[in-house]
């Protein structure tokens, strides 16, 4: 009988676990698999807060069902009719520049009359079309793209605010690459972006099946994805399919090998020998534990950089907001040099987050742009927020609801010479045979990414043992 340790019951460590259990019976391959998370609780990241009527989650908000890893998923959990869409009104977004709200243009008519871009900023735009390709051999920048492609203005003023809406990082330190790939295909197979889009859309309407779009202007493609009952649901449901093998406040203090695989030492659990683990924490927890067996393999994981962030959610009486909030919120270019990062405006976009007559919004703090600010107390932060909020949406009644969550190492940040990081773990990984690691510091920051990357996993998982 073969042994499994899962290291981490967050969605990547839950998520690949489900796999892993799904492969080896397919493949009869006789195995027990253990699961070890260090906190009370399964989910990582996952999870919120109820309180008087509002649900606001600490972490991730959902996931976009135009990628099929988590709703397949899903499916296969028996959660299909428990998903919960994104309103319409979501579609619109907004960004905050020069002392205003600007909706986000939804066609190009609107983008002529947005005032978010001057007119050479917009003119700049178009000549996205002929700008110069990349340099080859390099690692770009996001910012060194952005500017090259479609300007100063339109790095400032959208990109930069969202990638800190997506990654809490820094654009002139993220690498295209290793961040947004498909940026990397597009202009390597269009030589344009716009000529990309044009392309694409023409081939939706001649083929509707592909290729689903959903997220406004500037959002991301399809639409964010929760559940009834929050993002929870998910990590709950796999969880509960492990009863009985789940270890909770067992922290992974020691990997070591044994001549018959590995033996596994942790505060709180008893040892245990496995023929195979996956340590699917953040990288940063990964490396003490690992170096035991590779300390060069622990001094690439300290390499990996995280962006601090604080989620203040607060709630007010609907009737006390004096402006338009249906829309998913807004993001803050750098320039502004304001202390939020943006706000979401969450009952506006889920139904259910918020009583009757009430609404919630969701501010961020911090990330790579003012990590300072993320070792505010809850208190400071609370009053530094809500001071924002009156100064961007006129809000100054007091909130109903007041909740703060911090996380000093919210997002891995995948900074130029990311993929050269990959590179040293996969080879140091194939002189340990049996030794996986996954999660979201390594090869896509999203849920869609760690549930994709479970199936992965899994089969790297079922291979090994099969041999
Ligand atoms: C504020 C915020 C907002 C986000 N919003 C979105 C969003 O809207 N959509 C989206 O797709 N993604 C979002 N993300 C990213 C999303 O949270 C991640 O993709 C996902 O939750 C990461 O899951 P994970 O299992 O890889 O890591 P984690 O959730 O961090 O889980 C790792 C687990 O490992 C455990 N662990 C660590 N060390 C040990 C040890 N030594 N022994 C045992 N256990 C250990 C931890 O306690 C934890 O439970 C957001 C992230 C943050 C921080």
């Amino acid at each position: 009988m073969k042994q499994i340790a899962v290291i981490g019951a967050g969605i990547s460590g839950l998520a690949t676990a489900f796999q892993i259990e799904k492969k080896l019976k397919e493949s009869g391959v006789s195995h027990k698999l253990f699961i070890f998370e260090k906190e009370k609780k399964t989910g990582g990241k996952i999870g919120a807060v109820y309180e008087n009527g509002f649900r606001c989650e600490g972490g991730p908000n959902g996931f976009l069902d135009s990628k099929p890893s988590t709703i397949e998923l899903c499916a296969e959990l028996g959660l299909s009719n428990r998903l919960a869409r994104s309103s319409d009104a979501a579609q619109r977004r907004f960004i905050y520049s020069a002392g205003k709200l600007h909706e986000l243009p939804t066609n190009p008519f609107r983008f002529f009359r947005s005032d978010l871009l001057s007119l050479r900023g917009k003119l700049r735009i178009i000549g996205e079309l002929w700008a110069p390709g990349p340099k080859q051999g390099t690692d770009p920048t996001i910012a060194e793209f952005a500017r090259r492609r479609l300007g100063k203005e339109a790095h400032a003023r959208l990109l930069d605010p969202m990638v800190a809406g997506v990654f809490a990082g820094d654009t002139e330190r993220l690498s295209l690459a290793s961040c947004f790939p498909r940026m990397v295909e597009l202009e390597r197979e269009y030589g344009s972006l716009i000529r990309a889009m044009i392309k694409l859309a023409k081939a939706r309407k001649q083929n509707p099946g592909t290729g689903k779009h959903g997220g406004g202007p500037a959002g991301p493609g399809g639409k964010l994805t929760s559940f009834d009952k929050g993002l929870s649901v998910l990590p709950d449901a796999i969880a509960e399919r492990f009863r009985g093998q789940i270890h909770l406040n067992a922290d992974l203090k020691k990997i070591g090998m044994t001549s018959e695989g590995f033996r596994l030492s942790f505060s709180n659990a008893e040892d245990l020998d496995s023929d195979c683990v996956v340590v699917a924490t953040p990288a940063c927890d990964a490396s003490s534990p690992l170096s035991f067996i590779d300390e060069g393999l622990a001094t690439v994981l300290d390499r990996f950089e995280f962006a601090p962030a604080t989620v203040v959610g607060l709630g007010f009486d609907r009737t006390m907001i004096d402006r338009d909030i249906n829309g998913f919120g807004f993001l803050i270019p750098r320039e502004e040099n304001r202390r939020i990062l943006g706000s979401l405006w969450t009952s506006s976009i889920f139904s259910h987050r918020a009583p009757e007559g009430s609404v919630l919004f969701r501010t961020i703090v911090g990330g790579a742009r003012s990590p300072e600010l993320a070792g505010l107390s809850e208190e400071e932060t609370i009053q530094m927020v809500r001071s924002e909020l009156k100064e961007i949406m006129g809000i100054t009644a007091k909130p109903q609801f007041a909740h703060v969550f911090k996380w000093q190492k919210a997002i891995c940040q995948y900074n130029v010479g990311h993929s050269v990081r990959l590179q040293e773990i996969d080879e140091r990984l194939s002189r340990i045979p049996g030794l996986f690691l996954t999660g979201n510091s390594y090869r896509g920051i999203a849920l869609n990414d760690c549930t994709l990357n479970a199936k992965r996993v899994a089969d790297d998982v079922t291979n090994f043992l099969k041999d």
